[in-house]
């Protein structure tokens, strides 16, 4: 270790976003490049966040009935071009094994960009009758999509992700549960991830290929552009049609089920990672933090090292009993302003300092990551200290949902023409445009082609709008939001 290389400050945010973002990752130890190019190696660090992460929502996933399977990486590359418009989607970022054990293989196989293809090939082995639906399985897996322009976590070849898939035997049943994973969705991001979001359905053009209706989570990161952080899919019988998935109803009728198909990724982390940190560094929600707490413990000399490292000894014993995530920095030869540092840049929640005099005064100081350095840090009576460290990480987690929402605020408007939309997008922190829209994939492309901005999402029971398209000036069928998205 080189405490003096590794003390250089990274780029700051407001100067180089994307900078300040690759800079951030690699420094905080989440994730490096891989000798592959566009795949990444998940560090211990990345990788502690992501677990936390997945357990959350695998809880929430199984709350809703879907149960975990796991199905295989190749799939015969014949089944991709059962659904036509799926095939047309995933075609040309699809990698496809031709050779195995020496040999060319009589039919190459596809490493799988998404699972529909070969879930719904067993699911058309496995459901006969309405008692077998509704039929709801989820996998956590990697999924690769040859991507040409890389970013870590948030465009990467390989990445990891959970997919669901389920059956039901009516339309509305479908429905239903795609609105049931985009809720879901919403209340994982907002309450563990502290993401504000918008939410709502795809337009035609940005709809998942094959699906009815694409539901999406989006957020929008400090740069003005937005992130999809979820989709829940509507698939209708398109793929009970293709892989002839067929149950008995209850009157002896034949009849296709209908689908839906949902996802999170890795991608998490980079909305996390953009939405939260700071030019000090990461700055993690307590409820993904792999170490909610940190105590360091400090002296200057042998005989204050031992009583102020057993004082930091039984704090930590106290703090996991009271369910707190800690860990304690007990590091020799680097100073406690390199540990500060450190743990800042690892975006450690709350700070515990332990000194000679914070002991005789038998207090701890305490630093928290979701406020500026001046005025964050304050003294908690060592006795209290485990006690009151959930209450702490409960106001942490609801300050940094906070803080994001007001960016959000600050981000999005309401352009009142088209010239507003462009000037705006073609600026800094472009942002999220709430605009009338008549509807229509010509306005929408005419937005896209001219200010790069997409329709990132249209709210769910909107009233009239009784406004006009702001592209074309006819009346309106709705707002929507529009953006330049990652
Ligand atoms: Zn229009």
């Amino acid at each position: 270790m080189n405490p003096k290389k590794d003390e250089k400050k990274i780029t700051p945010r407001s100067q180089d976003f994307a900078a300040w973002y690759n800079e951030l990752v690699l420094r905080a130890e989440l994730a490096d490049y891989a000798p592959v190019r566009g795949c990444i190696v998940f560090r211990p660090d990345g990788y502690a966040i992501w677990e936390a992460l997945q357990g959350e929502l695998d809880r929430r996933i199984k709350r809703t009935g879907a149960r975990n399977a796991y199905f295989p990486l190749f799939i015969p590359q014949s089944f991709l071009s059962k659904e036509a418009q799926h095939v047309a989607g995933f075609a040309p970022e699809v990698a496809v094994v031709t050779h195995g054990g020496g040999k060319e293989l009589d039919e190459p196989l596809i490493v799988r960009p998404t699972s529909e293809t070969i879930i719904n090939h067993m699911f058309a082995q496995w459901i006969r009758s309405h008692r077998d639906l509704p039929l709801m399985v989820n996998q956590w897996c990697n999924v690769v999509r040859w991507e040409m322009r890389t970013r870590i976590f948030l465009r990467t070849a390989e990445f990891l992700w959970q997919e669901g898939h389920t059956a039901h035997a009516s339309r509305e049943e479908a429905e239903q549960e795609a609105l049931t994973m985009l809720e879901v969705y919403r209340a994982f991001c907002e309450e563990i991830l502290a993401l504000p979001l918008v939410t709502g359905r795809k337009s035609a053009a940005e709809r998942f290929p094959g699906a009815l209706e694409t539901y999406t989570v989006e957020a929008l990161m400090p740069d003005g552009r937005a992130l999809q952080c979820g989709t829940s899919h509507h698939l209708g019988q398109n793929f009970a049609r293709a892989f002839e998935i067929r149950f008995l109803d209850a009157n002896n009728q034949l009849q296709y089920p209908w689908q839906t198909s949902w996802g999170v990724s890795t991608r998490l982390l980079g909305a996390l990672i953009m939405a939260h940190g700071d030019d000090q560094g990461l700055r993690l929600p307590p409820a993904v933090a792999p170490r909610q707490a940190v105590i360091v413990p400090i002296w200057r000399n042998p005989q204050e090292g031992e009583a102020v490292r057993q004082a930091a000894r039984q704090l930590l014993g106290e703090l996991e009993r009271a369910g707190v995530r800690t860990h304690l920095d007990e590091r020799e030869g680097v100073t406690p302003g390199f540990k500060f540092n450190d743990w800042e840049m690892r975006g450690v929640p709350a700070r515990i300092e332990i000194g000679p005099r914070d002991l005789k005064e038998r207090r701890a100081t305490v630093a928290r990551r979701d406020r500026p350095a001046a005025g964050a840090r304050f003294a908690l009576a060592l006795e209290e200290t485990a006690a009151k460290m959930p209450g702490l990480l409960a106001e942490v987690q609801q300050s940094l949902f906070a803080q994001a929402r007001e960016a959000m605020r600050r981000n999005t408007f309401e352009p009142k023409d088209y010239a507003e939309l462009s000037r705006r997008m073609a600026g800094e922190g472009a942002g999220l445009a709430s605009l009338f829209w008549c509807g229509a994939e010509s306005c929408e492309t005419k937005v896209r082609d001219e200010t790069r901005a997409t329709c990132r999402a249209v709210p769910l029971g909107q009233d009239e709008p009784g406004g006009r398209c702001l592209v074309c000036g006819e009346p309106a069928r709705e707002r929507a939001y529009f953006a330049k998205a990652y």
